[in-house]
């Protein structure tokens, strides 16, 4: 199935450095909302950083959101030394294949990371990466809508 990832994880915190590495992983990509941010939050929790820029010292880093809040992508990137692309489009793949040129990876040695099947995954699968859904990190807070559409979301990619 198209929409199936590769690895399914609770959270970001459970990717694990020395797996990756073994997969000849050299470049990480994540969603931004709701998979290392609250969504709409615009602030990254003080772990959340620490984590992120523990895997930097392993991996080449880069967020790549569907967000055009070009304000909120700012403000992001000012709170992290690693770029965040707004307004990507996935799960078109453009935006994520020129910053594995400017990383000068191959996408085969990329892993993306998000929580959407639809989008992110999708995108994973289309460039040629490592897919890995982690549960949103917001869920908690999701209105009933949203949560419903991503149970239904997330029914797609089962056996
Ligand atoms: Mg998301």
């Amino acid at each position: 199935m198209r929409l199936r990832p590769d690895i399914n994880i609770k959270s970001i915190y459970d990717i694990s450095v020395f797996n990756l590495k073994a997969c000849e992983i050299e470049a990480i990509f994540f969603d931004l909302d709701s998979t290392v941010m609250r969504s709409k939050s615009g602030i990254f929790e003080k772990e959340t950083l620490e984590f992120l820029n523990l895997l930097k010292n392993h991996f080449k880093i880069a967020i790549i959101s569907n967000n055009k809040n070009t304000e909120y992508i700012k403000k992001a990137q000012s709170q992290v030394n690693f770029p965040i692309m707004g307004n990507a489009k996935k799960p078109d793949i453009k935006v994520l294949l020129q910053v594995c040129k400017d990383f000068n990876v191959n996408p085969f040695n990329c892993a993306f990371v998000g929580d959407r099947p639809l989008t992110d995954i999708l995108c994973a699968k289309r460039a040629g990466m490592l897919s890995i859904l982690v549960d949103s990190i917001s869920a908690a807070d999701e209105k009933k809508i949203v949560r419903f559409v991503r149970y239904l979301e997330r029914l797609s990619i089962k056996k």
